[in-house]
């Protein structure tokens, strides 16, 4: 009799011990994200990398195939993963890492909205672009006029940006490559025309895709360079074999090709073989090698 008590006794202890088990396993994160639809290994990225707030936003959405992809990429944001989320949903044409760029690079607003003052007091390092504006009045105090051996009449930039152009020209000259200034610094009233201009002839929208409204353009910063192969247009700089060496070698001088090719949803500007901006050497060099565009750069490690 004893020995049948003790049994009874056991299987009711372990039948609790289950009962037990089973609620807490039901109540655990492992057996919601489940439930939502993420797999083990999902789960284990999940688990592992995101904290429990972010984890309670996706038990409240549908279950979504990227975001294990998202949360191991190399620019992961842990902050913006609703964000990620949100521009993903929308925007299902974009690739998980150009999700993350564009959401970092603060694109995933409709440019020229939420638009901020540029931070003049970062130096070479200002951004300028659809989000962040110039006053009007604002220059830098060291703009130089180019000589007529490195640019086309009546062009100047910054004195640095000047010096460390010509080196580059110099270099440039010695393998037979002729580079010369086709536009440098413009002030606020020179934008405004060309904008104008622009605009009249192609209309508002597509004139966007090129050229900056008066306050956005780079060129506003004296950091800007458009560089063509002398005696050419910059329209055909892409094809020239200037082009080919400046994309590879003007990072060594500082510069860096600022509207690259399929970066248009970051940038907000289509392709410009032409458009060098200064930042200097380490930045440039860095830029250069993350291949990332300086909207990005400066967002993730420069403001
Ligand atoms: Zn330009």
């Amino acid at each position: 009799m004893k020995f049948r008590k003790i049994l009874y006794l056991l299987i009711m202890i372990g039948f609790i011990y289950g009962g037990y088990r089973y609620i807490n396993y039901k109540n655990s994160t492992t057996y919601k994200l489940k439930d939502v639809g993420y797999s083990n290994e999902e789960i284990k990225i999940i688990d592992e990398k995101l904290d429990n707030s972010k984890v309670d936003h996706l038990l409240q959405s549908e279950y979504n195939n990227k975001v294990a992809q998202m949360i191991n990429a190399k620019y992961f944001i842990e902050d913006k993963l609703e964000a990620y989320l949100n521009y993903q949903k929308e925007n299902s044409e974009h690739s998980t890492d150009d999700v993350i760029s564009i959401v970092n690079a603060g694109a995933d607003k409709d440019f020229y909205t939420d638009v901020k003052k540029a931070d003049t007091s970062k130096g070479y390092l200002i951004l300028v672009n659809k989000f962040y504006e110039l006053d009007k009045n604002f220059t830098f105090d060291d703009i130089v006029p180019i000589s007529l051996q490195h640019a086309y009449s009546g062009r100047s930039i910054r004195k640095e940006v000047l010096d460390k152009f010509i080196d580059m020209w110099q270099d440039a000259q010695k393998l037979d490559l002729s580079l010369i200034v086709s536009s440098g610094y413009r002030d606020y009233n020179l934008q405004e025309s060309l904008y104008t201009d622009y605009s009249n002839i192609y209309g508002q929208e597509e004139a966007d895709t090129f050229s900056a409204r008066p306050g956005y353009s780079e060129h506003q910063t004296g950091l800007a360079l458009d560089i063509a192969a002398y005696g050419s247009s910059i329209d055909d700089f892409e094809k020239t074999k200037e082009y080919e060496w400046l994309k590879d070698n003007a990072h060594h001088y500082g510069f860096i090709l600022r509207y690259p090719i399929n970066k248009t949803h970051i940038t907000g500007y289509d392709f410009e073989p032409w458009h060098y901006r200064y930042v200097g050497k380490e930045v440039a060099k860095e830029i250069y090698e993350l291949d990332i565009t300086f909207d990005e750069y400066y967002e993730l490690f420069i403001k």
